[in-house]
């Protein structure tokens, strides 16, 4: 048969159990606990030698169905789904790395992230290296027998810097480092993360996948391609087993002592938004190369930042990697703050929010909110201007974006 499309698996993956109601859609499992047909049977699925759920902290059927949706449209060993992008990041370090290990990365980092590395990890003796991801040199150098991930995230937020993944992914390997990408922006439909030699991929399905902003959650989805004997505190367990290392060790123990699940009423909402995933980001990032397009001819508009458009300097790598879909996250410049703070206020359509890949379109003003917490110099490193403003684009007609942009552009 031929290959199947994406949406196509989505739509028709089968339960791992027949539903005895005949059920098109997975029914949501609101419950916490699971019984068995004998003490026999509860034994064996404690030692992990019959495939059971036991505790909806641990695996839930309504879950493992959308774990295995994700992994119908990535082919992963594994993919395991928790309660927000955030927990899928924290998950694979806390698995991976140890008190004195390192982590290369690059300062223009999710807000969040960036305080995750810096803050909370650095406490517990985790290193974080921030190089140029742009310059693979640089990346290699920072590298050293200490450092257990290479971390980077495929289109930067606000920055929208779009690095060569492939050539930093043959750095790492040749080293033996782990590629972990953030692709909240470019989700499996947009980006293949194996072919261009990411090990895990983590992200928000907060963002696209959750069906315009529905429920809050995240996934790992590893591709099976690192070879763990190369990681020191994972290697013992590489032997027995193979590609799973990662998956397995946080079932059961990460992922399970530290409690960020995805609830079942969250997989639910998540499946569903899988199953328009591609309608909408067809949608969101056509009308962003429009809305581009037309900032760029603005008077008022001093620079427009989408790697979509044949102005951006990524525009060629980002085509390589994401073909024309390089998400639907775009940056403006304004004179000055006060011209971009009576821009937002003279907006009647574009909603001022921080989220991304709503089914609205969403305006943010990044310096005085989501960077606000960071002195100058940070900020000036992660370059957030305070002239810049963001626009998530929706999936609204795009010509209404542009009338409300256009009209809210006078006069300021
Ligand atoms: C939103 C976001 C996260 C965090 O995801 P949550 O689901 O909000 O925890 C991580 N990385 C990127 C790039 C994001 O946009």
């Amino acid at each position: 048969m031929k290959k199947l499309s994406f949406t196509t698996k989505i739509l028709h993956r089968g339960f791992l159990k027949k539903d005895p109601h005949g059920s098109l859609h997975m029914p949501t499992y609101n419950n916490v606990a699971f019984e068995y047909e004998s003490a026999e049977d509860i034994e064996l699925a404690f030692q992990g030698k019959k495939p059971a759920h036991m505790y909806s902290r641990i695996s839930n059927p309504t879950v493992e169905h959308f774990e295995q949706k994700i992994r119908a449209v990535t082919d992963a060993v594994g993919v395991i789904a928790l309660s927000s992008g955030m927990a899928a990041i924290s998950n694979v370090i806390l698995a991976v790395c140890q008190a004195g290990d390192n982590i290369v990365t690059s300062k223009h980092l999710f807000g969040n992230t960036y305080s995750l590395f810096e803050r909370t990890f650095k406490d517990w003796g985790l290193e974080t290296r921030y190089a140029d991801m742009t310059d693979v040199g640089n990346v290699s150098s920072l590298i050293n027998d200490k450092t257990r991930i290479l971390f980077l995230e495929t289109i930067t937020n606000p920055q929208l810097e779009v690095a060569d993944i492939k050539a930093l992914a043959d750095v790492a390997k040749a080293k033996g480092v782990l590629v972990v990408a953030d692709t909240t922006l470019t989700p499996p439909y947009i980006f293949d993360s194996k072919a261009f030699g990411v090990d895990v991929e983590v992200l928000s399905s907060t963002k696209y996948i959750s069906g315009g902003a529905t429920t809050v959650g995240g996934l790992v989805i590893d591709n099976g391609s690192y070879d763990w004997s190369k990681n020191s505190k994972l290697a013992p367990d590489a032997k027995k087993l193979g590609p799973f290392v990662l998956i397995s060790k946080l079932r059961q123990e990460v992922y399970r002592n530290l409690g960020a699940c995805m609830s079942p009423q969250n997989a639910a909402a998540q499946s569903l938004g899988l199953e328009t995933l591609t309608l909408r980001v067809d949608v969101s990032c056509k009308n962003a190369l429009v809305i581009a397009e037309f900032l760029e001819s603005a008077s008022k508009v001093k620079a427009v930042n989408y790697p979509g458009l044949k102005s951006s300097k990524y525009h060629e790598i980002s085509e390589k990697q994401f073909g024309n879909k390089p998400s639907s996250i775009l940056t403006f410049d304004l004179a000055s703050k006060e011209e971009c703070f009576a821009f937002l206020n003279k907006l009647e359509l574009v909603r001022r929010a921080t989220n991304l890949n709503d089914n609205r379109t969403l305006i943010l003003h990044p310096e005085s909110t989501i960077f606000c917490e960071y002195d100058e110099a940070t900020k000036k490193d992660m370059g957030v201007r305070d002239t810049m403003l963001r626009l998530a684009v929706g999936i609204e007609d795009e010509g209404d974006v542009i009338d409300d942009i256009r009209s809210a552009l006078v006069g300021i």
